[in-house]
């Protein structure tokens, strides 16, 4: 049960609802924007957060493109991880949002609450991290376009108010050779001990890391290390290691020895299969 009221506001447009914001943040009621509501819900019931007002944002049209056009896949913030699935226009993509969570929670969990949400790995942000992608963002100022590597560092680093409303991917992208592990402590869904998603472009294979630290990362360093053909893989891998931007995670998943272990034998699969020996 959620131990405080809240006011529920399903605007029908963009800047509607970051309008709608602004008066209820000078309201004083902690507003949320609401998209699939899994964390809202989840960390509310465990009275991890609190907000008196919701702002329902899934609906708005905007928010549930999925589509191509000549030069760029869009995916609206709003769309599902099970709709991703389903459309299947970025392979990498629709492959990363099948491994989260189960069908019945995918069918709610969307694209930017993945990537916006608290709990920290964001899976469906390593295909766009890999692929240079663009987001649009809508705060008090209109709508911009960032590079998502201007804006994700750790996490999505948004204003308060701020909106993801788009995804864009080039469309070059989807149809590029790419493999994505994720290893769980056991069973066959929850958090991962730890995911990594590949994407081979231009002979480079490019490597994004969740369930590694407390936060999903690409890193140059990494990938630089990685492509070095002339030296042996296995001294690649182990040299890559060094550069891992915080502690590796040691908790109930796994400890951070364990967890290194499976790095290893993940990057030596994936750089064996995509042919970056
Ligand atoms: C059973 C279960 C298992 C899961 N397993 C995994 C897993 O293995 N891997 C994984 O990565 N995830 C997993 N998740 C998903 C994850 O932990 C979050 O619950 C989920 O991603 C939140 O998405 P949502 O659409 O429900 O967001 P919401 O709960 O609606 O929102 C989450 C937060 O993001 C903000 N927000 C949402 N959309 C936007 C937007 N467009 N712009 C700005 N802010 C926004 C909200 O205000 C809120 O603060 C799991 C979830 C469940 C329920």
């Amino acid at each position: 049960m959620i131990s405080f009221d809240f006011e529920y506001h399903k605007p029908g447009t963009v800047s509607e609802a970051v309008a709608l914001f602004q008066e209820l943040e000078n309201q004083g009621k902690q507003p949320r924007y609401y998209a699939g509501g899994t964390e809202i819900l989840t960390l509310g019931r465990l009275g991890l957060f609190v907000t008196h007002a919701v702002i329902d944002i899934k609906n708005i049209p905007e928010f549930q493109q999925t589509e191509a056009n000549e030069d760029w896949m869009i995916f609206g913030a709003g769309v599902t991880l099970t709709e991703l699935e389903d459309k299947n226009l970025f392979p990498l993509l629709s492959k990363s949002a099948s491994e989260a969570a189960d069908h019945t929670a995918r069918n709610k969990i969307t694209l930017g609450g993945n990537i916006c949400g608290h709990i920290f790995y964001r899976e469906a942000v390593l295909p766009l991290l890999l692929t240079d992608s663009q987001l649009a963002v809508a705060g008090p100022a209109g709508t911009n376009i960032y590079s998502i590597h201007d804006l994700f560092n750790r996490r999505l680093q948004l204003e308060n108010g701020e909106l993801l409303v788009q995804v864009f991917v080039e469309k070059k992208y989807a149809a590029l050779p790419y493999m994505s592990i994720k290893e769980r402590q056991q069973w066959d869904t929850g958090y991962p001990l730890v995911t990594i998603a590949a994407l081979k472009t231009e002979g480079t294979i490019r490597v994004a890391f969740s369930g590694v630290c407390s936060f999903p990362f690409r890193s140059a360093e990494i990938e630089e290390v990685l492509n070095h053909k002339e030296t042996p893989l296995e001294a690649r891998i182990q040299n890559a290691l060094d550069y891992i931007p915080a502690p590796i995670l040691n908790d109930g998943e796994g400890s951070n020895r364990y967890r290194k272990f499976v790095i290893k034998n993940l990057l030596f699969d994936i750089f064996t299969e995509l042919g970056g020996t």
